[in-house]
């Protein structure tokens, strides 16, 4: 099967490029820098708003494509935050705005998810919203690439690029 005949769907490798604005148009992320991104489709690898507005697209197809928040981040829960003291944090623990942290309920063993939202003498304000919670956003995507994944990467749900470790 050639390139040109394959479109997005389910087991499809796809390649594309991206920007990605606020409703006031600044420019959040871009594929600019390094190159068009890789995702397996299908497979909830990218945000769900964005991954039904692909499906069926071509090589060479662009799209502006709007996601409400509860096809991207989700909503954003007010009074998420917690100020956590500094000796929580291993001595090595490199904290910096904006920092993605898997944190572990001590008392539930339970995994989850924060954000690094301010740094102060007396400690690390978390917030367990991500970052982009309640914001609509706003792609222009083209596709560079389509390719059919390997039984390998169906296996794994994820695409097996360069650079890629387990
Ligand atoms: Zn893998």
């Amino acid at each position: 099967m050639t390139t040109e005949s394959l479109t997005v769907r389910d087991g499809i490798v796809v390649s594309f490029n991206y920007t990605l604005r606020l409703a006031d148009g600044e420019l959040l992320d871009s594929s600019e820098q390094d190159g068009p991104l890789q995702y397996l489709h299908g497979y909830n690898q990218i945000i769900p708003g964005l991954e039904n507005a692909m499906a069926g697209m071509k090589v060479g197809d662009a799209k502006d494509v709007v996601v409400a928040p509860e096809d991207a981040y989700g909503e954003r829960v007010p009074n998420a935050k917690q100020l956590v003291p500094h000796d929580a944090f291993g001595d090595d623990a490199d904290l910096e705005l904006g920092m993605q942290l898997q944190l572990q309920d001590t008392e539930t063993g339970s995994i989850f998810t924060a954000f690094v939202s301010e740094i102060r003498p007396e400690g690390v304000v978390l917030d367990f919203n991500h970052p982009l919670a309640g914001e609509t956003l706003y792609f222009h995507v083209d596709i560079a690439d389509l390719r059919e994944a390997t039984p390998e990467e169906i296996a794994h749900g994820h695409v097996h690029g360069e650079g890629h470790q387990h």
